[in-house]
């Protein structure tokens, strides 16, 4: 009696083979790929649950500050004004 074989390196979703050199390895196909993928955002979406927002502090900075570019900038337009005719 031999140890178990490990078994074959295939596609995770429909246990076909995958190309060596394939670029989706070890999915055979975008396909598989793609369905993998899904599976595993449905898990984060059941783990996430509450605080949905799971991105890194970094990433959400700059994703903020593209927003401000696209709003046209200038903030504090409107309020008070530039001339200060106190003195
Ligand atoms: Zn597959």
């Amino acid at each position: 009696m031999a140890a178990k074989p490990r078994p074959k390196p295939g596609c995770p979703v429909c246990s076909k083979a995958a190309r060596p050199k394939s670029s989706f390895v070890p999915f055979c196909s975008e396909r598989c790929k793609m369905v993998d993928l899904g599976r595993w955002f449905k898990g984060e979406y059941v783990i996430a649950g509450e605080d949905a927002i799971l991105l890194d502090p970094g990433e959400l900075e700059e994703h903020l500050r593209q927003l401000d570019e696209s709003s046209g900038g200038g903030g504090a337009r409107g309020e008070g004004g530039e001339h200060d005719d106190d003195a």
